[in-house]
C-alpha cells in the first residue's frame, strides 16, 4: 500500500506542487478528489452526420499530417481519414506534437464537431487506441494550470491500480438497505465509469456516505448539546412584559412568539441554542434587546457581536435608548478604540461593571474577560466564521446562545441544514409597512430611473445607489463606485449631496459618511455592499442597484431590505441588461422565503452554503437541492443509529464514533 503521493508513478516534485494547488495533499485527498461531470461518448452514425454535430468517429490515416504554425505558439494540423463509408478532413488546433504518432493506414477515433458544408470534422481529441464501440464514460476533473483532466486521470489511474484501502463508514445494515455496494468499487467506478448504471450506484454510495455523515454529525452535536447543562435562572414574565410595554411599539405575532421561546429557552436548566430567522426588516433586533433583558434580570453579563462597525455602532445607538429608562450599562467594543479605552472596558467588565458589551469580532480578543457571561447573540449569523463562535462561547462557562439570521430559508432546508439548532422563523412584517415596488431597468432606460429619483429627493427622501466594487484586478466593464458619483453628480449635483461608502475605507471614514446619512445630511448614498446587512436609515425610500446581475436573489432581497423601513411607499430598481428572467422574481416577491426558495431552485445549494459557513457544509459530490431526497434518507437513518442501544459499544460502529469525536472537538 502505497502512502505517500510521491510514490506514485508519474508525480514528480512538479506534479506534487500542482496537485497541492488544487488541495490535494495526500494519496488519499488523490483518490476522493472526484470528477465533477462525465462526458459520455457514443459513436456517431455515420450515415446520419448534419452541421454542427458532435461527433464520434472511427476511420483509417490517410496521409501524414500537414502542420502549419501561426501567431505565437499556434498550430494546426489536418489530415484525411477514410471511415469506410466516407472520406474527411481533420483539423485539429495545438496538438503538432501529436503529428509523429501517425501511421499511414493506422485507426484512430476522432472527436470533435462535423462542418458538413466542408466535409470537415474540426477535431478537439484523437485517440490513436481505439475507444472500445460501446458508450465511454470520460470523467472531468477541476484542475488548475499545469495540469489537464486527461493527465490528472492518468494520475488517479495509477493510484488506483496500487492496493489502497478505504475506511467504510456506513454501518452494513444501510449498505445492506439501500443495496449501496463496496466503497472501494464505488471510489474505482466514479474515477473509472464502466456504465450508467454503475456509476448511478456508485455515486449513490458516495452521496450518501456524505450526507449520512453530515447529519449524523449534526445530530450527535445537537444531541450533547440538548444535554449540555446551561445556566439556570428565575426570571419573572411580568417583569419582561413591563419592558415591552415600553417599547416603542407593539410586537408583531412572530417576534411575540420568538421571546416566548427564548424565555423558556433562559428559564430552563438546557443550554439554549437557537436561530431567528425572517426577513430584512422583519424586526430581530428587538427580540434581541428582549433577551438581553431576560438575560440581564438574571444577574448575567451579555453580548451583541455584529458583523461590521457600522451595525454594531448603530445597535449600540439603538439599544441605549430602547433601555434609556433602565440602569442596565452597555459599552461598545470595537477595534478602532484607543487602547486605553479598551482597557477601561476590559477592567469594568471583569469587575461586572458592564451588563451588555456590544462590538465586533473584537469581542473574540484574547483580553476580553466577563464576569459571568450568559448569553452570546450573534447578528447576521452566517457572518461568522465557526472559530469565532466557538471562541466566544468559550468565554463563559456554558452561556446561552441566540443567533440572527436575514436568509431566511424555508423551514424544509432550514431544519435540515440548521439541525443542530431550535429554529424560530419571523414571517410577519411589523404594520403599515407598504411593499416595496421592485423595477427591472435596462442600462438604456437609466432616465426613468433618474426621473424617480428626482421625484424622490424633491419629497426630501433619501437614495441608496449600490455599484458592485472593482477590485484591482477586475478591471471590466462594471460600474465603478467613482464613475457612479460622477454621473450622479452630474444629475443632482445641484440639489443635493451624495457621498461614498465602500469597504476599503477606515473605519472611521465608513463612520462619517454613515452619521452623515443618518442625520439626512447626505440624500445619495453610493455604496458597494458594505451597507448589506442590517443598517436602517428610516428616511430612505429608493434603491437603485447597478449591474444586479451580479448577484444573488436572495442577496439582493437583503439589499432592498435597506428601504422600505417606514409607511412611506419605497423603490427598488435593478439595473441590468442580462439575466433578467432570474431577476425578475424579485419584482414579483417581496418575502424572503419566496425569495431564497427560488435562489435554491435556480442556484442548488450555492446560497446555502453561504448561509452557513461554507466550511460547516462542503460536499464534494453531493447537491442539497438535487438529492434533497438522500438529505432525508440520511437524516433519519442517522438519528435511527445514534439511538440504537449498542451505538457506544458496538464495534462495527467504532469508525463512526472516531469520526464523531474529531467533529467535537473542532466545533
Ligand atoms: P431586522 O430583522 O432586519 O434586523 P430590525 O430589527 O432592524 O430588522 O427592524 C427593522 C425596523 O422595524 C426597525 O426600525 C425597528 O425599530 C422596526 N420594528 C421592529 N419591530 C417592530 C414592530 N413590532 N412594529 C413596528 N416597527 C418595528
Ligand atoms: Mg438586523
Amino acid at each position: 500500500m502505497t502512502s505517500n503521493l510521491i510514490d506514485v508513478k508519474g508525480i514528480g516534485p512538479k506534479t506534487l506542487t500542482i496537485l497541492n494547488k488544487l488541495g490535494i495533499n495526500t494519496y488519499q485527498d488523490l483518490l476522493f478528489y472526484y470528477p465533477f461531470r462525465f462526458e459520455v461518448i457514443v459513436r456517431s452514425d455515420v450515415k446520419q452526420l448534419d452541421q454542427d454535430d458532435h461527433i464520434v468517429i472511427d476511420g483509417h490515416v490517410e496521409n501524414i499530417p500537414n502542420v502549419s504554425f501561426f501567431g505565437k505558439r499556434k498550430n494546426r494540423m489536418s489530415f484525411i481519414i477514410n471511415t469506410g463509408y466516407n472520406i474527411y478532413n481533420v483539423v485539429i488546433f495545438n496538438r503538432a506534437f501529436l503529428k509523429n504518432n501517425f501511421r499511414i493506414g493506422m485507426p484512430v477515433t476522432v472527436i470533435g464537431k462535423y462542418d458538413k458544408k466542408h466535409s470537415m470534422i474540426v477535431a478537439s481529441d484523437i485517440k490513436f487506441s481505439l475507444l472500445p464501440s460501446k458508450p465511454v464514460i470520460e470523467p472531468i476533473y477541476h484542475v488548475t494550470s499545469g495540469i489537464s483532466s486527461a493527465q490528472l486521470q492518468k494520475i488517479i489511474d495509477i493510484a488506483l491500480n496500487n492496493d489502497f484501502d478505504v475506511t467504510e463508514y456506513i454501518p452494513p445494515y444501510l449498505i445492506d438497505k439501500y443495496k449501496l455496494g463496496a466503497k472501494k468499487e464505488a471510489v474505482i467506478e466514479i474515477h473509472k465509469p464502466t456504465s450508467q448504471s454503475n456509476l448511478k450506484k456508485a455515486t449513490n454510495y458516495l452521496k450518501y456516505e456524505e450526507l449520512f455523515l453530515f447529519m449524523l454529525k449534526m445530530n450527535y452535536l445537537r444531541q450533547r448539546r440538548s444535554g449540555a447543562i446551561g445556566l439556570k435562572r428565575t426570571v419573572d414574565y411580568d417583569k419582561v412584559k413591563a419592558f415591552i410595554a415600553t417599547l416603542p411599539f407593539p410586537l408583531t405575532e412572530d417576534q411575540t412568539k420568538s421571546v416566548e421561546k427564548i424565555y423558556d429557552d433562559l428559564t430552563n436548566e438546557k443550554q439554549m441554542n437557537r436561530l431567528i430567522q425572517g426577513d430584512v426588516g422583519s424586526g430581530k433586533t428587538i427580540v434581541a434587546v428582549i433577551a438581553l433583558y431576560i438575560n440581564y434580570l438574571s444577574h448575567y453579563q451579555g453580548v451583541l457581536m455584529a458583523p461590521t462597525e457600522i451595525l454594531a455602532v448603530q445597535h449600540y445607538d439603538s439599544l441605549k435608548s430602547l433601555l434609556e429608562h433602565t440602569d442596565i450599562k452597555i459599552e461598545l467594543l470595537t477595534g478602532k478604540l484607543k487602547a486605553s479605552e479598551k482597557k477601561d472596558i476590559y477592567k469594568r467588565l471583569a469587575n461586572n461593571d458592564i451588563d451588555i458589551l456590544i462590538g465586533t469580532h473584537a469581542l473574540f480578543s484574547d483580553d476580553v474577560i466577563y464576569h459571568n457571561l450568559g448569553l452570546v447573540i450573534t447578528d447576521e449569523q452566517h457572518r461568522f466564521g465557526v472559530n469565532q463562535r466557538s471562541s466566544l462561547k468559550n468565554k463563559g462557562t456554558t452561556p446561552d446562545i441566540l443567533y440572527l439570521s436575514a436568509t431566511p430559508i424555508p423551514r424544509t432546508y432550514a431544519i435540515v441544514l440548521y439541525g443542530d439548532m431550535d429554529i424560530s422563523s419571523i414571517h410577519t412584517m411589523p404594520r403599515g409597512r407598504k411593499e416595496i415596488i421592485t423595477l427591472l431597468k435596462k442600462n438604456s432606460e437609466i432616465k426613468d430611473v433618474l426621473d424617480l429619483m428626482y421625484q424622490e429627493l424633491k419629497a426630501h427622501h433619501q437614495i441608496y445607489v449600490i455599484a458592485p466594487l472593482i477590485e484591482e484586478s477586475d478591471k471590466s466593464d462594471l460600474e465603478n463606485v467613482y464613475e457612479v458619483k460622477e454621473k450622479i453628480d452630474r444629475a443632482f449635483g445641484k440639489i443635493c449631496k451624495s457621498a461614498i461608502l465602500h469597504g476599503k475605507m477606515s473605519t472611521k471614514e465608513k463612520d462619517e459618511v454613515m452619521k452623515k446619512y443618518q442625520n439626512n445630511e447626505i440624500s445619495i448614498l453610493i455604496s458597494t455592499t458594505v451597507i448589506e446587512v442590517g443598517v436602517d436609515v428610516k428616511n430612505a425610500t429608493m434603491m437603485v442597484i447597478f449591474d444586479s446581475y451580479r448577484f444573488g436573489l436572495s442577496q439582493l432581497h437583503q439589499l432592498r431590505g435597506r428601504v422600505g423601513r417606514n409607511d412611506l411607499q419605497s423603490y427598488c430598481v435593478l439595473i441590468s441588461d442580462r439575466e433578467t428572467e432570474r431577476l425578475s422574481v424579485l419584482t414579483k416577491t417581496n418575502d424572503g422565503f419566496k425569495v431564497s426558495e427560488e435562489d435554491f431552485r435556480l442556484r442548488g445549494s450555492g446560497d446555502l452554503f453561504g448561509t452557513r459557513q461554507s466550511g460547516d457544509m462542503h460536499f464534494n459530490l453531493a447537491n442539497i437541492k438535487q438529492d434533497f431526497n438522500i438529505l432525508l434518507k440520511a437524516r433519519e437513518d442517522s438519528e435511527e443509529l445514534l439511538n440504537s442501544k449498542d451505538f457506544t459499544t458496538n464495534e462495527e460502529y467504532q469508525n463512526i464514533r472516531e469520526l464523531m469525536e474529531k467533529a467535537i472537538s473542532i466545533s
